[in-house]
């Protein structure tokens, strides 16, 4: 199996940098903005005022790892072996992103260095084998439906907030959950297959 790890909001603290560029605090200490993803419409401004001081390479290379940055990449290193886990992540219009994003990874996570994947398209990687671990509830939603197995970080910012304190717990569990439902798959395969 393949999977793919989704950077901004699971390993890299994309809102903890868009607030400091923006020079506000996060939106995400008043709990009416819980669920709420898109940024621009928590600050009220338009998305070209909201990405214009988010544009340089430096911006994308200096983010936040997430605390459970760590723990997050190890479940799913020991889950489905490192050489089977890539980075999907999707740039933005900014030309400087793909580049600051990957010198962040070369930095923090460098057993990805050559498994990278930048694009917002992520249900064209769908299928069977896959499985996509996003923090955006689109993503999730297209994903599945393209025929992919998809499991949400809870965050502040998308449908399991309420979660978004025991992140670790919901994604071991949830992941636990997936490998003894592909081992069942498996095993009546294989009893079918004996079947003469
Ligand atoms: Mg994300």
């Amino acid at each position: 199996m393949f999977c793919f790890l989704d950077m901004d909001g699971v390993i890299a603290d994309f809102v903890g940098g868009c607030c400091r560029a923006h020079n506000r605090p996060s939106p995400y200490i008043d709990s009416k903005s819980f669920g709420i993803f898109e940024l621009e419409a928590l600050f009220g401004i338009s998305a070209s005022e909201f990405w214009q001081p988010c544009e340089g390479e430096a911006f994308w290379d200096d983010l936040d790892k997430m605390p459970d940055a760590d723990e997050i990449v190890s479940l799913a290193t020991i889950t489905f072996g490192v050489q089977n886990v890539a980075i999907l992540t999707a740039p933005s219009m900014s030309p400087y992103c793909v580049p600051g994003k990957r010198r962040w990874i070369r930095r923090h996570f460098p057993q990805f260095s050559d498994q990278m994947i930048f694009t917002g398209a992520k249900r064209f990687l769908a299928g069977p084998d896959r499985v996509l671990i996003d923090d955006r509830s689109r993503n999730i939603a297209d994903f599945r439906q393209a025929g992919g197995i998809a499991i949400t970080v809870p965050r502040l910012w998308n449908d399991f907030h309420l979660f978004a304190g025991c992140v670790t717990g919901v994604l071991s569990t949830a992941l636990a959950h997936m490998t003894a439902e592909r081992l069942t798959e498996r095993t009546q395969a294989h009893s079918t297959s004996n079947v003469t």
